[in-house]
């Protein structure tokens, strides 16, 4: 009998851990990661951090090397999107024309770049490694770097760029930096850390138009540059998944499992759309990736198992960390950090702990978070005034 393929679509990080799990929880048959990029399954953080500062390469992002995968024997069709799919045939195209049948399928499309339709020419968008490539070549010392958009891309290209030694101006639509993930006192802080680093940071502004040597403002100001980046934000890649029929929304909406609209085609990372809290959304992190991708392999296994996971995030800037976990409430407790910085405490009514975020130089605030999330999973009631005592252990809540 033909030995009928499971089929991940997107070989990225999602569907690159899926793949790799797939094979450590014993299944044998066989198995194709098709992804349009050329390269193997890598993270993308290192792209805005160490790759684009010339501190790390491509194999020290990867999930593993084309080695690895031809030993686990995973098929991967690299540099080939797929350009169709046909649930009711469970079958796929791929942009070459070929046509493959699936017994299981994973979408793991991701997302890109977010166009700024005001700009022409001399923009550089950072998703891909060779995207992040093109950018370190011309992130040069002298170069006058205008980023639009202070989410995160923005910001940590901001900060990059600042430690290679260019001029930058940061131009951000909103009132605050990464305003709509971040709370105001944490935009506060990255605010004046950036504007201390020398970056010139405006907010409230609108791009006009871009030309090949200026950014021209909404308010008259022409802003003189050699280069720009834009970052304001992601679009997930669900037109494949929508074109197929699959129930969408702002991504490819599953169930609690992480099954999409049909029984055999499940999705996981950027592009899932899944409940969290009653209410349907994507999260777009590097933990969401790893957790769904990881995830889905077991349930295109059969296990049907709900997908549980907490959320949470980390920025590098300069030389500042930024860690969050779980999700924000409004009853939050702020910790003033001896060495610089701060933790912030969520809490439910009943003061249980329901996440955290910490900003400090340095990892400073990794074991903290760490300590925070099993304190979320404990459901142990916590004080606010110990929580913003930094002399009190997180640790003492455990214990018991
Ligand atoms: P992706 O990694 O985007 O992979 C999807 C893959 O599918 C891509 O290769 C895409 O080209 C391919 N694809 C799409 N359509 C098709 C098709 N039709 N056929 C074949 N292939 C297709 N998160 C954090 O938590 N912390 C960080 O510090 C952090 N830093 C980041 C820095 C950068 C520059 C970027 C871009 C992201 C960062 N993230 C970070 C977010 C994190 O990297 C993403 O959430 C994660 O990569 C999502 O993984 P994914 O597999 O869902 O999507
Ligand atoms: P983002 O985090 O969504 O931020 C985009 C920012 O650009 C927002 O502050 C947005 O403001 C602003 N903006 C939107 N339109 C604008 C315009 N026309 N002019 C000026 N500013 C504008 O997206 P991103 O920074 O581009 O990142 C893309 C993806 O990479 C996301 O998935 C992100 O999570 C991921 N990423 C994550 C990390 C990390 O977690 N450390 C690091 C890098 C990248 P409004 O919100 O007011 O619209």
């Amino acid at each position: 009998m033909m030995d009928v393929p499971l089929i991940i679509v997107g070989a990225g990080h999602a569907g690159g851990r899926a793949a790799l799990t797939l094979r450590e929880e014993g299944y044998s048959g066989r198995l194709i990661l098709i992804g349009d990029e050329p390269h193997v399954p890598y993270e993308r953080p290192p792209l805005s951090k160490g790759l684009l500062q010339g501190s790390q390469d491509l194999a020290g992002c990867s999930l593993c090397d084309s080695v690895r995968l031809a030993e686990l024997g995973i098929e991967h069709i690299a540099g080939n999107a797929v350009s169709r799919l046909a649930p009711p045939q469970h079958r796929l195209q791929l942009a070459d024309g070929r046509w493959l049948p699936y017994s299981g399928l994973l979408l793991a499309t991701g997302g890109r770049a977010r166009r700024l339709p005001q700009a022409q020419c001399n923009v550089l968008y950072l998703r891909t490694h060779d995207e992040a490539l093109a950018l370190r070549e011309q992130l040069r010392p002298g170069t006058r770097l205008v980023v639009v958009g202070g989410g995160f891309i923005g910001l940590e290209v901001a900060a990059t760029a600042r430690g290679l030694g260019c001029a930058v101006t940061l131009l951000e639509a909103g009132p605050r930096l990464a305003g709509r993930v971040l709370p105001a006192i944490i935009s506060d802080a990255l605010l004046a850390l950036h504007r201390e680093q020398g970056v010139d940071v405006r907010l409230n502004v609108t791009v006009a138009s871009i030309e090949a040597d200026a950014v021209h403002l909404m308010d008259g100001q022409t802003l003189p540059c050699d280069l720009v980046v834009v970052g304001i934000g992601m679009q997930p890649n669900l037109e494949l998944a929508a074109a197929a029929g699959l129930d969408v929304g702002q991504g490819i909406r599953v169930d609690a499992q992480l099954r999409t609209s049909a029984a055999d085609i499940y999705a996981a990372g950027d592009v899932c759309e899944f409940r969290l809290g009653g209410l349907y959304q994507r999260q777009e992190t590097w933990r969401n990736a790893e957790a769904q991708g990881r995830h889905a392999a077991l349930n295109l296994l059969g296990r049907a198992l709900p997908f549980e996971a907490v959320p949470g995030f980390w920025s590098d800037q300069y030389d500042w960390g930024l860690q969050t976990v779980g999700v924000m409430t409004p009853n939050v407790v702020s910790r003033a950090l001896p060495e610089g910085g701060l933790l912030l405490f969520y809490l439910d009514d009943h003061g249980l702990l329901q996440g955290a975020c910490g900003w400090a130089p340095g990892n400073r605030v990794a074991r903290d978070i760490k300590l925070c999330e099993r304190l979320i999973a404990a459901r142990v009631p916590l004080s606010s005034a110990a929580l913003a005592d930094p002399a009190v252990s997180l640790k003492q809540w455990l214990r018991g």
